[in-house]
């Protein structure tokens, strides 16, 4: 990766650290979870509304590190209006990218925490809001029987 690059995509984790998306609780929330992420501190509480299988809202609160709190925020920005399965498969091509994996077009802006990847101590802290998001959806999805 060339140094230029890396610059533009830390320039975007900053702008998502400063000017996060998505911030606060969601309205007659479906789903309500919070983790933390002990080895850096973060801690994350991520709050959605799932309609028709479909993801109509989603928000963020918390406080940790650049790394965390960027992710939270393209995060909101990538599933929201997505379906469960489509955030699910979103997760898991995040998850394949903080281990080295390839960065696929359906990444978007997530592609700029790729180098993320490099740095194990701080993978837990790119992944921390989607495994809050996953664990909040596998627990509505329960919850309503599929
Ligand atoms: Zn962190």
């Amino acid at each position: 990766m060339s140094m230029a690059l890396e610059d533009l995509y830390r320039e975007v984790i900053m702008d998502h650290y400063r000017s996060p998306h998505h911030k606060g609780r969601v309205e007659g929330a479906t789903g309500d979870v919070e983790m933390l992420n002990p080895t850096c501190g973060d801690e994350i509480r991520v709050s959605f509304r799932v309609e028709d299988g479909r993801i109509a809202d989603v928000a963020f609160q918390g406080r940790g590190c650049s790394i965390s709190m960027a992710s939270a925020s393209m995060m909101t920005d990538a599933v929201i209006g997505k379906t469960v399965e489509e955030a699910r498969t979103l997760i898991a091509a995040f998850s394949e990218l903080m281990q080295g994996g390839a960065a696929g077009p359906e990444l978007g802006d997530l592609v700029s925490l790729q180098g993320v990847a490099r740095f194990p101590v701080r993978i837990k802290c790119a992944t921390l809001p989607w495994t809050t998001l996953e664990k909040g959806l596998t627990a509505a999805t329960d919850g309503v029987g599929g």
